[in-house]
Order: C-alpha cells, then structure tokens, then sequence
C-alpha cells in the first residue's frame, strides 16, 4: 500500500496566507501554490496542502481530515466553545504557538458612550462574529448580555441600530476609528498556531511531523535570533559581555596585529537597539555588526 501523505490544511487567502506558506516553504517544503486549486502536493515530501477558508481549519483537524493546521487562537478557541457546548468532541494537539497573525478581540462601544466597566454593558445587544469567546467573557463576570450573531461588518451594527456595541478583531483600531466606535475592553488575545489532530496518527506521518517541528522551532528562534559581533577592549570584556542580550557563552578571537583588544561572536536571543549599541560603544567597543540569522540548530 501506498504510505499515507501527511495532510496540512491552511488558509487559502486571507491574513495568515502567506505566513503560514512562507512558514511551510522555510521549513524545506517545497510547494507551488500558483494555481487556484483546493490540494497542492508537495514535491519533495510525502505532505498535501490543502487551501481553505480559516474558519473550516479547526473542524478538519478535530475530525481527523487533515492531520495539522495552521490557524488564529482565536477561530480555533471559538470552535472548541462552540462544539463543546453541542457536547461534541473539540480536543486538538497546540503544537506550537507561531509568531504572526497577533490581534486581539475586543468589545467596542459607540465613542460617545460613557464606558466605566463591562457592567455599563448589562442586558444590551453585541454584535460579534464569535460569540462562544464574548459569551465566555460575560459568564465569567455574571453580566446577562444579548448576543447578535453577525459573520462579517461588524463594525456597522451599531450605526446601523443593529446592536448597542460590538466584539470584534482590532489591530491598528482604525476600522473602529472610521465607524464611530472606541475600544474599550481586550476579551481574547491571538496568535497564530501550530495545531495537529488528537488521534494518534500513523507512524510514519508522526515520524515526518517529528522531523519538521525541530526545523519550525529552528526559524522561529532563527526569526528573533541575531547574530553580533564586536570588537571589545579585553579589560572591558565582562562589561560588555553583560549587555548584550540572552547571550550564550561568547566566543572570543585574537584580532591579529592588537594585543589590546578582541573580537567577539556571540549569538543573541533579541536583536539589539540602538540604545544598547551607542552603551557598548561608550565602553570602548567598535565594529558593532547585527546579523540576521536564517535557521538555526540546536
Ligand atoms: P476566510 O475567508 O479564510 O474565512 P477571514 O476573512 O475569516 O478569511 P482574515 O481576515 O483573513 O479571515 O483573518 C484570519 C485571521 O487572521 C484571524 O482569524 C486572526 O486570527 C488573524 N488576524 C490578524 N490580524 C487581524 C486583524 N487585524 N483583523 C482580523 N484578523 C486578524
Ligand atoms: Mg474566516
């Protein structure tokens, strides 16, 4: 029999698109997503992308269609709410929390509104595309509200005297801005992330999904990772050592022709601000070079 392919289900097009394929591609998955098509077979691997709308990715992963997922906190916790209320089976493997698709859900009121707490919302009409996370928030305060499911524009309803406020994605707060509402309250923080089916898989899709998390870890930590090199006054070697941020051991090189001074490499687990540069060279070190680092290995 033919070995399965590992099945990973993504968002066709939308927010998380692209950062999920460029996820995919740096992790050695080479993929040709050009034409408009629902499945596309990676070339060099045994693995199936399968392109669909955000809101289908926790549902084929609980049910065991695809074997991982790459979706928003956010869809993904609605969906468990939503299940787990119909008493239906909702459990998957997070296996990793990425580092793209931040937004944050949150309860937006009328800017005119006088907003001293969630209480001020009591028995009114919100307006929301996930109302598993905003029932979640008022059950946890005892505050009765009452929900108006809507799947998209959101941000309307008020004005259009379809509910009294709203809960809904913000990043920037510019749609809220252009449609009358401010911010007032954060119920739900999100990232994208990494997610894999309950069921146990068979042994050769887990021993891939084994063999490509290592390489996903190594560009995450790659991404926030940089590399430094600096040439320092040896006397002033701990003092500069000191600075530099979540560093692991320095490696420290004889610069030829200058007995008074080294070079040091050293990999650092943030990048360094300018702050910190313009303190290292006020302690006598020079050449301060920041390098982006591609993948790393531990
Ligand atoms: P689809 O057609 O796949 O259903 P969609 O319109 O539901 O797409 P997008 O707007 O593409 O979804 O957002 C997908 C996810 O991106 C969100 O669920 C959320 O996790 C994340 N995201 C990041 N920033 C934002 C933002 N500013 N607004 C909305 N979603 C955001
Ligand atoms: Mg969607």
């Amino acid at each position: 029999m033919e070995t399965q392919r590992l099945r990973i289900a993504m968002q066709k097009s939308g927010r998380l698109s692209q950062d999920s394929q460029a996820l995919l591609k740096s992790c050695g998955l080479k993929i040709n997503l050009l034409e408009q098509r629902l499945i596309a077979h990676v070339e060099n691997m045994p693995i199936d992308i399968l392109r669909v709308r955000d809101d289908d990715i926790p549902g084929l992963v609980m049910d065991g269609v695809v074997d991982l997922g790459i979706i928003g906190e956010n869809v993904l916790e609605e969906e468990q709410l939503r299940r787990q209320a119909l008493g239906q089976a909702a459990e998957v493997k997070v296996l990793k929390q990425l580092d793209f698709g931040s937004c944050r859900l949150s309860l937006a009121v009328p800017r005119e509104m006088n907003y001293t707490g969630a209480e001020c919302l009591a028995g009114k009409r919100i307006a929301t595309s996930y109302p598993g996370l905003l029932q979640r928030f008022f059950d946890e305060r005892g505050l009765p509200f009452k929900s108006v499911m809507l799947g998209g524009s959101v941000e309307v309803a008020p004005r259009a005297g379809l509910a009294d406020a709203i809960c809904d994605l913000v990043s920037t707060g510019a749609t809220l801005e252009a449609n009358g509402l401010k911010e007032v309250e954060v119920i739900y923080r999100s990232k994208a992330a990494l997610i894999q089916a309950a069921q146990p898989l068979e042994s050769s899709k887990q021993q891939l999904i084994d063999k490509l998390m290592p390489r996903i870890q190594g560009m995450l930590q790659a991404r926030e990772s940089k590399y430094i090199m600096l040439h320092a006054p040896k006397e002033r070697l701990e003092a500069i050592t000191s600075l530099l941020p979540g560093a692991e051991r320095p490696t420290i090189m004889q610069l030829a022709g200058d007995t008074n001074q080294v070079a040091l490499h050293v990999v650092s687990s943030e990048t360094l601000f300018w702050e910190t540069m313009e303190r290292l060279k006020a302690l006598g070190a020079s050449s301060i070079l920041v390098l982006p680092i591609e993948k790393m290995m531990e």
